[in-house]
């Protein structure tokens, strides 16, 4: 091995679902391969390659290998990741590489029993993938000396992965959260409170592919500049998953006000996330976003039962994506820690929808007696001065 490979490190990444995509195949795992470079390029001097269904990964080994874990973790797509290293595809070779890298682990880990996994992707091999497994153990137990071979409930699993011409060995498989690559599945406006909820469903659409622009309204000078800041900072969050994005910014109150002074006051809230949607929409085909995206929940409030999101619906014509639909909340409560949003999320501030908030919200809300209420307002001048007063904030990842 020449110096220069040796100050090289190796990561396997492998794609999730994009494997199964068929004839789009290369156009996923190029995007997703794009993905993984844009990410890693401010680390430093680091390769992005793919091959046989895989991204190999090389990077200078003073690079921080967590970091480039951490990194590679996060991006949609990324079914997991595996350290490697990696020979000439002989046995002699992958045997030595074998036990270099068992030796490094005992030293790390203090395993005491281990078993080999073999896989041969070269069917021109001459071994066959179980002696590559025994020949490959034998050579790790007498190159280790303090190892045992244990198949049913092993320390450590050896993976050996034969490819044409070169050959890995590795033993952890990261894994990252899958999904499609980001990109992939065109481009929605999500409605971004403070909340726990949207955050989330931000997040399950990015995973899917879909680039993200947002919306948060705020009812100024009722809600704080403040509760702006956290939004943004939810934003940022998000933004580590998603790529910057666009955040557009809404003062609600003018339509609020003409809300609660001509309609019926139990439908304050049923009205006011019309006019969301309905600002919304208006965003959205400003900015090439097909769909909207809300973290409403069925059954969570007065304004998420079945009959309410129907009203709701009613008021927009493009498609309105809920993915935290059918979920419990404490699933939702758990998703949010896991990506890193919750506590923020979790910071006492007001949001606009606590501002005029009904005392008896309508729960099964008729769309008939809505529109009628709505008939009292300028609603096409209400919609279209709030969406000319919107303040756009770019958004960076945290
Ligand atoms: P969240 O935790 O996301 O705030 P929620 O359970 O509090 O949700 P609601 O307040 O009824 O529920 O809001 C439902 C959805 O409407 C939110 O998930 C979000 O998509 C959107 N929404 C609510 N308030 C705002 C806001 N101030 N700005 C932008 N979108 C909002
Ligand atoms: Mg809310």
């Amino acid at each position: 091995m020449s110096e220069e490979m040796k100050k090289e490190q190796i990561f396997i990444v492998r794609c999730g679902e994009t494997a199964l995509k068929g004839m789009n195949k290369p156009y996923f795992e190029r995007m997703l391969a794009d993905r993984i470079k844009k990410l890693l390029k401010r680390l430093g001097d680091i390769s992005v390659k793919r091959h046989e269904g895989l991204i190999f990964v090389r990077a200078d080994s003073q690079i921080d290998e967590k970091l480039i874990l951490k990194e590679i973790s996060k991006v949609f797509g990324v079914a997991s990741i595996s350290p490697a290293a990696e020979c000439e595809s002989t046995m002699e070779a992958i045997g030595k590489t074998a036990v270099d890298y068992m030796k490094k682990v005992i030293d790390d880990r203090g395993i005491k029993t281990f078993k080999v996994e073999a896989k041969r992707a070269d069917k021109n091999f001459p071994v066959k993938s179980p002696d590559i497994g025994r020949q490959i153990g034998a050579a790790v137990l007498k190159g280790c000396g303090v190892l045992k071979v244990d198949v049913h409930n092993p320390d450590c699993l050896l993976y050996v992965d034969v490819r044409h011409g070169k050959s890995y060995v590795y033993q952890d498989k990261i894994p990252g959260f899958g999904g499609l690559p980001l990109g992939t599945n065109g481009k929605g406006l999500s409605l971004l409170s403070g909340g726990i909820d949207s955050p989330v469903a931000t997040w399950m659409m990015a995973k899917r592919g879909m680039m993200i622009e947002a919306v948060h309204f705020h009812s100024y000078p009722y809600t704080s500049q403040r509760a702006q800041e956290k939004v943004e900072e939810l934003a940022g969050l998000l933004a580590v998953y998603c790529g910057r994005f666009r955040l557009h910014v809404i003062n609600l109150l003018p339509v609020q006000e003409k809300i609660v002074e001509n309609c019926p006051e139990e439908e304050t809230t049923i009205l006011v996330r019309r006019f969301m949607m309905r600002i919304g929409e208006k965003i959205a085909k400003n900015t090439g976003c097909g769909m909207l995206i809300t973290g409403e929940n069925l059954g969570q409030v007065a304004s998420q039962t079945a009959e309410a999101l129907c009203v709701t619906d009613a008021s927009v014509s493009i498609p309105v994506m809920r993915p935290l639909i059918g979920l419990d909340k404490v699933d939702i409560m758990d998703k949010a820690q896991e990506i890193g949003t919750y506590e923020v999320s979790i910071r006492p501030y007001e949001d606009c929808c606590t501002v005029f908030l009904p005392k008896h919200p309508v729960t099964k809300p008729k769309l008939d007696k809505i529109l009628a209420s709505e008939s009292r307002l300028d609603c096409e001048a209400l919609i279209d001065r709030a969406v000319e007063s919107e303040e756009v904030i770019d958004i960076y990842p945290a």
